[in-house]
């Protein structure tokens, strides 16, 4: 068994960072940027008004009006000492206007105006490349949001450099497995951490295929790894340990896997095993199904995060504040349900068994205990991760 932080630094060692393909920008959105992107245009391109109001070039008491500027449709005279513009927000501030008088601080009568406000300091304009300039970049990686995107967008960029999506096969492994949906028989499960993985991936960016469900035997896994060809990276499900129907390891092995590690000295998610596979990375999850989700949070989100190009880091993790006392962790790091609130209170499940998806489903993070971590009490500090 080897620490949690050695098996990440095997995994990481196995997991490539893939190559970069152009989407367009309206297909950007939560892809990570893999090049440093840059403006070919100042933002705003022309100094612009900031407000409705009067452009002027002093300060006076009253103007002639001698025309307009609107968004889209610049004035193309200058102004003169005693003259204003009537001008709109977004507009182009019209040569020799140096602020803007608002609206609400004037009265107009015909082609006149009178400045019955007081106007502010500000001169509402905002200069030519006020936002970015021409060359500034969005710097690369990083995973795109919305508000990139507009970024983007007004940077005049329609398609964007990204990582190509890891794609991932989803092997599940066991005679008692039925898909959600179909009858299962009296000794038969419903395959329930596949399509929690399968979520985790489509959230994470990766493209995820579920394969068949394989038998407990040698042939289907043969056909099911058969069927995973061309995956960046294959996940098996269950078959880990070392019952007698406990397979993946030894087909996966006849088939040409170079194994990296087997078990980690974790709970849940013991029997974890990663290695080379031809062309892809092999990742065996334990098939309990919390063991199978925590595994995904702990091991398989840093992992697709690492070949998405954002660095090799593991699953991030901040601290809480227990609301109760803790009995001693045991040799193996432990991920424990628990839930945390916006204050920052750690409140831990009771119930730990590494089969129990509905305490998992109440959770909102996960307390790590280090091994042999000691007896706690309300208010000690436990690092969590957020899930
Ligand atoms: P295994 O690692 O194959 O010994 O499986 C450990 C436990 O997890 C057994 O109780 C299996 O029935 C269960 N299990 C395995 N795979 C899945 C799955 N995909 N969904 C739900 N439970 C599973
Ligand atoms: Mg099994």
């Amino acid at each position: 068994m080897i620490p949690v932080s050695e098996a990440l630094d095997h995994l990481f060692a196995l997991a490539p960072v893939l190559p970069t393909e152009w989407v367009p920008l309206a297909r950007a959105n939560g892809r990570v940027l893999s090049q440093s992107v840059s403006a070919s245009r100042d933002q705003p391109p022309f100094p612009a008004s900031a407000m409705d109001g009067y452009a002027v070039t002093d300060l006076a008491q009253s103007y002639d009006v001698i025309g307009e500027s609107a968004a889209g449709h610049g004035f193309t005279g200058s102004v003169a000492a005693g003259q204003a513009v009537r001008i709109f927000t977004g507009a182009p501030v019209p040569q020799g206007a140096t602020r803007i008088i608002l609206q609400e601080d004037v009265t107009r009568t015909g082609t006149r105006i009178d400045v019955t406000g007081t106007p502010e300091d500000s001169s509402f304009i905002r200069p030519a490349g006020n936002d970015f300039r021409a060359g500034a970049e969005l710097p690369a990686p990083k995973r795109l949001t919305p508000n990139d995107i507009a970024l983007l967008a007004a940077m005049n960029i329609d398609s964007v450099p990204v990582t190509r999506k890891p794609s991932v096969a989803l092997i599940s492994t066991g005679d008692e497995l039925v898909m959600p949906g179909e009858t299962p028989g009296p000794d038969q499960i419903i395959a329930s951490n596949t399509f929690g993985l399968r979520a985790l991936l489509d959230d994470l960016g990766a493209k995820p295929r579920l394969l068949p469900l394989a038998k407990d035997t040698r042939s289907s896994l043969t056909t099911a790894f058969g069927l995973a060809q061309g995956a960046d990276l294959i996940v098996t499900i269950g078959g880990a340990s070392v019952g007698d129907h406990d397979l993946v390891a030894g087909v996966a092995q006849e088939l040409g896997m170079t194994q990296a590690f087997h078990k980690v000295a974790m709970r849940p998610g013991k029997p974890l095993m990663s290695g080379q596979m031809g062309t892809a990375m092999m990742l065996g999850l334990p098939g309990n199904p919390v063991s199978a989700m925590v595994c995904g949070h702990v091991f398989l989100a840093p992992v697709i995060r690492a070949m998405q190009g954002l660095g090799r880091s593991p699953a991030p993790r901040t601290s809480a504040t227990l609301t109760h006392a803790l009995s001693k962790n045991g040799p193996r790091e432990h991920y424990m349900r628990a839930t945390t609130d916006e204050a920052g209170r750690l409140t831990v499940f009771d119930r730990q068994d590494s089969a129990l998806l509905s305490v998992l489903g109440q959770a909102n993070a996960l307390a790590i205990r280090p091994p042999h971590d000691p007896a706690r009490q309300a208010g000690d500090r436990l690092e969590i991760l957020k899930i």
